[in-house]
């Protein structure tokens, strides 16, 4: 049996609470509070006490989907995201920049986040980003 203890960040928002993940033979089995982090002083809200449930679950997506025929079906990373490149092109082309907005994740990175607004900007061309934290 072989078990270790993972200091790190939580991932559900922008408090940035410090966790410790629980590994158990190599699946992660618990979250603990950071005890040192001033920001969390020892303590997690409900959120991030529950935070590495999702990780095994039935639910989760591993893979992309794209619609054909009404339904979605599995596909590589390479068609789904030409998919996505190819609609946003016909979208900013027939309605402008403007009509394209994203929305943020707080479950993503700082870095991840600063990607997204970046590449509305830049590559689409708009302001119209916003963040979940904010709904
Ligand atoms: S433990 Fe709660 S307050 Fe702290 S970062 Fe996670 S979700 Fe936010």
């Amino acid at each position: 049996m072989r078990f270790e203890s993972i200091p790190t960040t939580c991932i559900y928002c922008g408090c940035g609470c410090s966790v410790v993940l629980q590994i158990l033979d190599g699946k992660l089995t618990g979250v603990l509070p950071g005890k040192t982090n001033p920001v969390n002083d020892g303590s997690l809200c409900i959120k991030g006490w529950t935070s590495h449930e999702f990780v095994y679950s039935e639910q989760r997506l591993k893979r992309p989907l794209v619609r054909k025929n009404g339904a979605f079906v599995e596909t590589s990373w390479e068609e789904a995201l030409g998919v996505v490149a190819q609609s946003l092109k016909k979208i900013k082309e027939e309605s402008g920049p403007d009509s394209i907005a994203a929305l943020a994740s707080a479950k993503c990175t700082n870095e991840e986040n600063y990607l997204m607004q970046k590449f509305m900007r830049a590559a689409i061309g708009t302001n119209t980003i916003d963040h979940c934290a904010r709904l």
